[in-house]
């Protein structure tokens, strides 16, 4: 047993399965742990005594935040994050590195600066290179991706060039960011969610797109099970995790024909899918991360640009 520490969930619900097994896991090991809602959190900036208001509360200083930030309220869950770092609170991801990994572009952007295996990734601007934006992924069929969709909103497949070009234009009519992107046939609608806390996978499990669909999330129907993964997978997933500056992360990885590819990098990967998958007490892993790591002022600041 370590010393207890006081931990704060920032979560908007203490009901979710995540934010249930992460308070579970903490107080078995005999820790003080509080769920806040981040968006009753509200702050005092300034440059004395920056604080933390909560429902008409000052916060206590806490030893370490885990940040549980839903892809709707990234501004000013963030911000929140931001304002614990200001205090000196230990955040297990930190702002910067959330932020970070929200913006599709710029994560695969600096995953490719580090070598870190992609699908073959298109972006661009003007309609007079639509053809060059699907030629330069291999032509159809080919995945066309907006920038802002989550849970494989607005991931669409393209079986022939002339389809691409309706869905861009389309796209492009809705002035919406997209990717264009090299179509992984050869996974068979599979990939592979790793579970990243620190330096080491924690969990690893295959998702399959159900039949008759090429996205294999579970909210559309994937199943999941347990799977073993090569060295080559592990450290690119470990990787890509530190890349992007994250200590906990779900790195989404496909098996194409050049290697694993990385799809994507969640910043608060889902506890649910991955625990029963695995069978494995992945909010433990967590929580012993912070009893390891966890130090005043020192939000390790890990991934740049
Ligand atoms: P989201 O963040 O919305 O889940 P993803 O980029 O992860 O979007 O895509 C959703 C799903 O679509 C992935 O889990 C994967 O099954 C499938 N997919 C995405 N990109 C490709 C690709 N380039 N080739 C094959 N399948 C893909």
């Amino acid at each position: 047993m370590t010393e207890p520490r006081k931990i704060i969930i920032l979560s908007r619900n203490r009901r979710l399965y995540s934010t249930g097994r992460l308070v579970e896991a903490a107080e078995s090991r005999g820790h003080d742990v509080r769920v806040i809602d981040p968006l009753r959190c509200y702050m005092n900036i300034s440059s004395h005594r920056p604080e933390i208001h909560y429902k008409g509360e000052l916060l206590e200083p806490a030893d370490a935040v885990i940040p549980r930030i839903g892809a709707s309220i990234t501004f000013y869950g963030t911000a929140v994050v931001r304002q614990f770092e200001m205090m000196g609170t230990f955040c297990v991801n930190e702002s910067v590195a959330i932020s970070r990994a929200r913006d599709k572009l710029r994560s695969l952007q600096l995953l490719s600066r580090k070598g870190i295996g992609l699908p073959v990734t298109g972006f661009g601007y003007s309609p007079d290179d639509n053809t060059d934006l699907i030629n330069m992924v291999g032509g159809a069929p080919l995945v066309i991706k907006l920038l802002e969709g989550t849970q494989g909103k607005g991931v669409v497949l393209a079986e022939t060039n002339k389809a691409a070009e309706s869905v861009i234009d389309a796209f492009r009519g809705l002035h919406a960011y997209f990717l264009t992107q090299e179509y992984i046939q050869e996974a068979g609608g599979a990939d592979i969610r790793c579970f990243v806390v620190g330096d080491k996978i924690v969990g690893s499990m295959m998702r399959q797109a159900k039949e008759g669909e090429f996205r294999s999330n579970v909210h559309r129907g994937g199943s999941v099970r347990p799977v073993r993964i090569t060295p080559e997978e592990r450290s690119t997933a470990v990787r890509a995790a530190r890349i992007m500056g994250l200590n906990v992360a779900g790195v989404d990885i496909m098996r194409s024909n050049h290697g694993p590819v990385v799809l994507e990098v969640n910043s608060s990967p889902g506890l649910e899918g991955i625990e029963r998958a695995t069978g494995k007490d992945i909010a433990g892993s967590i929580i012993q991360f912070i009893e390891k790591k966890a130090e005043p002022g020192k939000t390790g600041t890990r991934g740049k640009g």
